[in-house]
Order: structure tokens, then C-alpha cells, then sequence
């Protein structure tokens, strides 16, 4: 039997895989490789003078602008660094609004005029740099022929460098702005995000008597989920390397139905591989923690430790971009598509989020009692009213063509927004609806029936699968997240509407008559969970139940990106982002003119590759196979033997089917809509459809063709050959 070159590549790469030692935690301990490539505040205090050390730190700490001077002598102690590490290059990191991290090189090599060069590194170029602005989607904020855009430099998030075989480059983090100041990127609004909840948030500790207040930050812990298979077989897929999912093949005998992936014992290789990209991130002080395998075959996870927000969204980046590079070294691929593959789990990127700061700690942290914990439960339930005004905002921030494959499929959370307290939490924001909470329900322990092993602690509340957006302990996860998606927006849009809710709050408190604070307290509290308790739902997410009852108690169900897309500019949107000088109008309309823009892209692309597989792949095929039958059928006939037609009549009709199905998307496809949205609309609920009915097609004939002559890796390689 021959087998399809792909899979004895796959095979022999899986079967002769051998460990060869790339990493070495024994000679270079993690603790000590940790942070190596980064320009941290240790190598800042040894090689920055006092004075600018002290500016620096504080400029980091306290969110104040740089002093002048200072960035010469900065920037001089980078290049110096750099230099010293091999770097040859410079270049200024940003993520434009296509959510990709982009990045523009220069060499520090300046020509001295004499025929020589020396290397220059001024603080004008650590602190601005100047990458065309043109070719990147701006929502029609920027034409092309008023290219001018600018970087500029995060202070905030550290330089580090990335190696490479053949040398160094230093990377900056910045943000990136048209000439107009017009944000251009994901990371000017998290900066100006985390810049309001600071405020708001100080304001309301304020109140609560606090004097030593630091300032308050968004932290993220953000878990990764994706999937690795054997490289051969990507490269053999046109529709994972151009579209990043499978747009055809049949369901694989097995599946995830014997649920023994979860948490299983992690393949060599792969294992060999999460070492060595752990490695990278510890070098580029990304504090990876968690890594296992997931629910589907082939699906891992990797989460950091929670940092700073806006940190935490450049180490995403980092995080991505060295898991598809890593792969790539161990023959494998690492696919970061929410649904590469239809019947087993897609993946997600869980949004850990909470604020605090050094002073007042987590502040979602509720302790033993939380209902005698005034004000966490402030907090809290501002949270619980952000989520409830807003729920339809965060449903469309992480919007997109790939990701509506996962929302509402049962696997992931539903498009409804919801909000997940716990039965500790629920039961007090219960009593708070009817006036003052009294109690909380106790934790407990839990014991064994076995002497030998240790009582444990109970979690006051169980966890919830199946909710979009829950509590967990002392921070909230936002599970909705997609996994290919930079976490940039949703955390902006977070903390804007956090920010939001907090000054609802401390404008009401400011008001409280003197000494009348508890019961000033007590009633927000009160308001808040009468006005916005319905966004609280602590049941299954998944059942039709719950559709229903969130539809009385009025949450939007946005389902795909074209209904996602308008609330991205729609009137409360850009109340609460000019409110705290987020975004503008102009700037989200253009944010949702490129959401759209991109889904459109999206299912074309997928539109394209499916007309042309069908037609130079599986056609053919099945083409081949058919005359095959009816040769078979014919040469029996002529023997004298009665020939069983039925799988020429199987073929043919599907053959026809095929055919059929493929006409009604050319047809489909000749549509002219009168506006993007339109267009949107017309992909999202005709031509999306149609692409499935081809496929019903396709994966009929790939169950019933022979194995040796199928054209494509199938389901059953990808997701088990490892
Ligand atoms: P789980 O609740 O899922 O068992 P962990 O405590 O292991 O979680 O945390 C899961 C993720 O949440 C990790 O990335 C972790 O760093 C992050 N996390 C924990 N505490 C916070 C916090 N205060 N703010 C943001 N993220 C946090
Ligand atoms: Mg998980």
C-alpha cells in the first residue's frame, strides 16, 4: 500500500525523533536564566548613574514623564548593553491593529563621514521612531498618501533582545500613533486604560480611609491554549497554512470522546520542545508557570504568572511568537487558530485580570469574610455593574471570523456575556439585593478517608467551565478571549470600563454626609446589586435553559462579529472610552471598521481556498476513483459477473453533489453588497454556510475514496501521529 508522502515524513519524524540536549537547566538554573536578555531594573541600577536610575524607576513606578536629560543617558546605557551582547540592530516593537506584533530594524552603525561607521544610539531614537504608517489598517484615519506614523517608546515595558543564530537585535516596546496622535495600536489605549483605573481606583481607596496609596495597576495572568502537530503535515495542508484551520476533513474514528488528554503525560517531543521555548521566555523574563496537555488530542496549555497588564500583553506577544518558532525547530507546528479542526476542542486564551498595587495589595481579594469586606465588595461590584452595562463590549472586543467558530459551540463559553461569582459571592451579593450582608458561607476543609493524606482546604466556591467571565479566588477570568488574539483590547476595554463603574461609585461616596460613610457604602452596594444582579449567573452556560433566561433578563446574545462589530462604536462605547480618554469616536469607529474589515478578508480567504482545493485536489480524486469503479463495473459485466454498482452510484451522487454545492458558492460569491457591513453580512450568513455544504461533500467522498490516493493529511494523522 503506498501511504501519502506527508505522513511517512510525519511518521518517520515522530518515530526517529531522538532528545538532543538544547537547553541545560542543571548548568544554567532557571532562577539564573530568568530575565537574562532584558534590560531590568537590575541591569538598569548597575548601569545607570543615580540620579537617572532614580528618574527612570520612578517615571516606571509612578506613571510620571521622563525628566529631560535622561534619555540620552538612558539610551546610552541600552546601546552600551546591547553591544556588549552582540546586538547589531535596534528596532522599534509595536502592534498595530491587526493584532500582529510588527517591528521595524535599523543598525546602530553610523557612517563618521571619514569612511568609517560607528555605532549611534541617541535617546531620540530609543524614544521615537518613524515606520510608514500606510500600510497598516487604520480605519481610514490615515490615507496613504499622509503615511506619516510614529512609535514611541513605552518606558514602562523593558528592552530586551532577541537572538538569533546569525546575530542580535534589540527590541523596544512602543506605542504606535499617526501624525494626527491618533491611536494606531493596541497599546495606547491599554497605557491610557490603566492610567484611568489608577485614578479611579485611588479615589476610591481614598475614601476607604487609605493615606499610603501607590499606584494601582491592572495585573493579567493569561493562559494560553494551542496546538502543536508534526510539521509535514501543516505543509501539506494549504488551508491550515493560509487560513490557520482545516476547512475540510472527515471526523477521525477517535476523537476526544475517551477524555484521556486532559492533563496526560506530555509526548517526548513536545515536552522536549516546551522546555527549550521556556527557556526563550525565562531569557526574555516571560514568567511562564503552567504548562499540560488539553482537552483535545494534540492541545496544550502554557500560562504565565500573572504581571503588570500592560506588561502581560507584550509578553503575550513574546509568548506566541516563540511558541511558532520553538515548534518549528522540533519539526512541529504550533497553530494558534481558535478551531484548526471542527469536532474536538478549539482553543481559548483565558484572561486572568484583577488591580491592585503595593500599598493596599489585590483588591480583589476577599478574604475569610467577604461580606464584612466593604471594600473589596466595592470592588467587586464594580466589576459586577461594568460586566452588566458593558457585557455586549466585551462580547465584541474579542470578535472575529476564527473566534465565532468557538464562542456558543459548547466547548467554550457562550456569546452571552455573563458573570460567574461563586456560591460564596452569589450568596452574598443575594443578601446585599435586600439590604445588608450578614454572612458568608464558609470554605471548609474537605476530608479524605485516607490517614496518610493531607486535609485540604476548600475553595469557597466551585469553578464553572462554562461561564464567559468568572470569579476565581481574587481575580476575575475572562474566558472568552481568542486564542490568536492579542489580549491588548480586551484588557483596555477591562480596565475602561472598570474605571468607569469605580468613578459611578466614588462619585456617589463623595456625596455621603459626614459619618454616614458604612451606610452610603451599604446602599451602592445595595443599588448596584438590584440594577446589575442579572449578569450574575452561577449555572450551566451551556444549556438551552440558560439561553432562554438571559434572553428575559435582557443580555445580548451577539453571535457572530458582523452583530459584534457595531458595538464597538455604539453610544455607550465611546461614553465611557472619551470619558477617560481611551480612545474617540473617530478611533473606535475605525477599530470597528477594521474588525470588520478583517472578517471580510477572512472568509474570502477561506472562500478562495476552498473553490481551489475542490477543483485541483478533491475533484480530481474523486474523479479518478470514480472511473476506477466504473472500469471495475465494466470489465465484471464483460466477464460475465453481475457487478455491485452501488459505491459508483455513492461516488457519482456526491461527485454531483459537489459540483452542485460548489456552483451555489460561485453564484453566492457574485453578490455585490452596497457597504462593508453589508458584505459582512452577506459572508457571515450565505457564504460561510455554503463553504460547510461543500465540506459535507468533501468529507463524505475522503470516507468512502481509498486512504493511499486521498490528497490531504487527514484528521486522523494531524491529531494522533506525535
Ligand atoms: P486557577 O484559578 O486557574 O487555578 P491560578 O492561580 O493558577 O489559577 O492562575 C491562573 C492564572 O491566573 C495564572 O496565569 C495566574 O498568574 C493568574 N493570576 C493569579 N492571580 C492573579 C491576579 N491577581 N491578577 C491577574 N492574574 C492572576
Ligand atoms: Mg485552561
Amino acid at each position: 500500500m503506498s501511504v501519502s508522502p506527508s505522513r511517512l515524513a510525519a511518521i518517520s519524524a515522530a518515530n526517529n525523533y531522538r532528545t538532543t540536549k538544547t537547553v541545560d537547566f542543571a548548568g544554567s538554573h532557571s532562577a539564573g536564566l530568568f530575565g537574562k536578555n532584558v534590560f531590568n531594573d537590575k541591569i538598569m541600577q548597575q548601569r545607570l548613574p543615580k540620579a537617572a536610575y532614580k528618574s527612570l524607576r520612578k517615571t516606571i513606578d509612578s506613571g510620571t514623564t521622563l525628566e529631560a536629560g535622561v534619555l540620552d543617558i538612558v539610551a546610552t546605557a541600552i546601546k552600551d548593553w546591547a553591544l556588549e551582547r552582540g546586538a547589531t540592530h535596534y528596532a522599534h516593537v509595536f502592534q498595530p491593529l491587526t493584532g500582529i506584533t510588527a517591528e521595524k530594524h535599523d543598525s546602530f552603525l553610523e557612517p563618521d563621514g571619514r569612511g568609517g561607521a560607528i555605532a549611534e544610539f541617541s535617546g531620540k531614537q530609543l524614544a521615537q521612531g518613524e515606520p510608514d504608517a500606510s500600510s497598516f489598517p487604520s480605519g481610514g484615519i490615515r490615507a496613504t498618501f499622509e503615511a506619516r506614523g510614529y512609535t514611541a517608546w513605552d518606558v514602562t515595558s523593558p528592552c530586551y533582545l532577541i537572538e538569533n543564530a546569525n546575530g542580535v537585535t534589540l527590541c523596544i516596546p512602543t506605542a504606535f500613533v499617526s501624525w494626527t496622535g491618533e491611536a494606531l495600536d493596541l497599546k495606547t489605549p491599554v497605557l491610557r486604560s490603566m492610567k484611568a483605573l489608577d485614578v479611579q481606583a485611588r479615589r476610591i481607596l481614598k475614601l476607604f480611609g487609605h493615606s499610603n496609596i501607590a499606584m494601582v495597576t491592572a495585573t493579567a495572568g493569561p493562559e494560553q491554549e494551542y496546538f502543536l502537530i508534526d510539521r509535514n503535515f501543516y505543509l501539506s495542508r494549504p488551508d491550515l497554512l493560509t487560513a490557520g484551520r482545516t476547512l475540510f476533513g472527515a471526523k477521525p474514528p477517535k476523537g476526544q470522546e475517551f477524555e484521556d488528554q486532559y492533563f496526560g503525560v506530555i509526548p517526548d517531543r513536545v515536552l522536549a520542545f516546551m522546555h527549550e521555548a521556556e527557556a526563550e521566555l525565562y531569557a526574555l523574563g516571560v514568567p511562564v508557570k503552567t504548562r499540560h496537555n488539553e482537552v483535545a488530542p494534540s492541545q496544550y496549555e502554557i500560562a504565565p504568572i500573572y504581571e503588570n497588564a500592560n506588561i502581560a500583553a507584550d509578553h503575550q506577544q513574546l509568548m506566541m511568537i516563540t511558541l511558532k518558532r520553538v515548534a518549528r525547530k522540533y519539526g512541529l507546528e504550533c497553530l494558534l487558530h481558535e478551531k484548526p479542526f471542527a469536532g474536538v476542542n478549539g482553543s481559548g486564551k483565558h484572561l486572568n485580570w484583577s488591580l491592585g498595587n503595593g500599598t493596599q495589595g489585590n483588591l480583589l481579594e476577599p478574604g475569610h469574610t467577604p461580606h464584612a469586606n466593604m471594600q473589596f465588595l466595592v470592588f467587586c461590584a464594580a466589576v459586577v455593574r461594568a460586566v452588566h452595562r458593558h457585557g455586549a463590549l466585551l462580547r465584541a472586543m474579542v470578535a472575529s471570523a476564527s473566534n465565532d467558530h468557538r464562542l456558543g459551540a459548547n466547548e467554550a463559553p457562550p456569546a452571552i456575556i455573563s458573570i460567574f461569582l461563586g456560591e460564596q459571592l452569589a450568596d452574598v451579593f443575594d443578601q446585599l439585593k435586600k439590604g445588608k450582608a450578614r454572612s458568608s458561607k464558609a470554605a471548609g476543609t474537605m476530608h479524605l478517608g485516607v490517614d496518610t493524606l493531607p486535609v485540604l482546604m476548600k475553595d469557597a466556591g466551585d469553578r464553572n467551565r462554562t461561564s464567559p467571565f468568572a470569579f476565581t479566588g481574587n481575580k476575575f477570568e475572562y474566558r472568552a478571549v481568542a486564542s490568536n488574539q492579542s489580549i491588548a483590547a480586551p484588557l483596555a476595554a477591562l480596565n475602561t470600563i472598570m474605571a468607569e463603574s469605580l468613578d459611578y461609585i466614588a462619585t456617589k461616596l463623595e456625596q455621603a454626609p459626614r459619618g454616614k460613610f458604612n451606610e452610603a457604602v451599604a446602599g451602592v452596594l445595595t443599588e448596584i446589586a438590584k440594577a446589575h444582579g442579572a449578569v450574575i449567573f452561577n449555572g450551566n452556560g451551556y444549556s438551552e435553559e440558560w439561553h432562554q433566561e438571559a434572553a428575559r433578563r435582557g443580555l445580548p446574545n451577539l453571535k457572530t462579529t458582523v452583530d459584534c462589530a457595531p458595538v464597538l462604536a455604539a453610544r455607550s462605547t465611546v461614553d465611557a472610552y472619551e470619558k477617560f480618554g481611551v480612545l474617540t469616536k473617530r478611533e473606535l469607529q475605525a477599530r470597528r471598521d477594521i474588525v470588520i474589515e478583517q472578517y471580510v478578508k477572512a472568509i474570502m480567504v477561506e472562500a478562495n481556498i476552498v473553490a481551489e482545493l475542490v477543483s485541483t485536489k478533491y475533484l480530481p480524486t474523486a474523479m479518478r476513483y470514480q472511473t476506477e469503479l466504473a472500469q471495475n463495473v465494466a470489465a465484471l459485466k464483460a466477464a460475465g459477473v453481475k457487478p455491485d454498482a452501488r459505491l459508483l452510484s455513492k461516488v457519482t451522487g456526491l461527485i454531483a453533489d459537489l459540483h452542485a454545492e460548489v456552483a451555489k458558492l460561485a453564484e453566492l460569491r457574485g453578490h455585490h453588497a452596497k457597504n462593508p457591513e453589508e458584505e459582512a453580512a452577506h459572508l457571515c450568513h450565505a457564504v460561510l454556510p455554503q463553504l460547510g455544504e461543500i465540506r459535507r461533500c468533501v468529507d463524505a467522498l475522503e470516507a468512502v475514496c481509498p486512504d493511499e490516493s486521498w490528497p490531504m493529511p487527514t484528521y486522523e494523522e494531524m491529531l494522533f501521529i506525535k
